[in-house]
């Protein structure tokens, strides 16, 4: 598996993240939206440098670079210190796919090691402080997912 770059411009230069002590789960809340429409919708509706989050999972699984390793604009209060994954759909409505909950296992796991996180540090955009909206979905679990990720950092 491996992080894709996508063909996205953004609109001023981006600033570097200053730490990574979160990750934060989130979906786009819309039905088929990939990372171009989310981007052009941030850009041109939202008004921002482009995507917001760092890292963007399509249905089909694939991993996409948003911001990388560059402040997003994904979770008030805490963008400077995080990382935003978002994945495409409603999961209000629906389950991700199985290739989706594949490569966030994945990608997790690599930031993690990367940014030496536990699997508590790993929250859902609905689990921050003030936060009112389900992101990343009332049927997506994020003890199921914490669980999963604490298995797999020990194997
Ligand atoms: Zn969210």
């Amino acid at each position: 598996m491996r992080i894709q770059k996508a063909n996205l411009s953004f609109r001023d230069p981006l600033q570097p993240l200053q730490a990574v002590t979160k990750i934060i789960i989130h979906h786009t809340a819309e039905n088929g939206w990939d990372i171009y429409k989310t981007h052009d919708f941030h850009q041109n509706n939202r008004g921002w440098s482009g995507i917001g989050y760092n890292y963007f999972l399509e249905e089909d699984g694939t991993i996409y670079e948003g911001r990388g390793l560059y402040i997003g604009a994904h979770a008030k209060g805490y963008n400077t210190e995080s990382i935003g994954i978002c994945m495409s759909g409603n999961f209000d409505d629906y389950d991700p796919t199985p290739v989706q909950m594949v490569s966030l296992h994945w990608l997790c796991k690599q930031l993690m090691g990367q940014f030496s996180l536990y699997s508590d540090q790993v929250l859902g955009h609905r689990e921050l402080d003030g936060v009112t909206k389900t992101c990343p979905g009332t049927r997506f679990s994020m003890t199921e997912l914490r669980s999963i990720l604490f298995r797999i950092n020990r194997q």
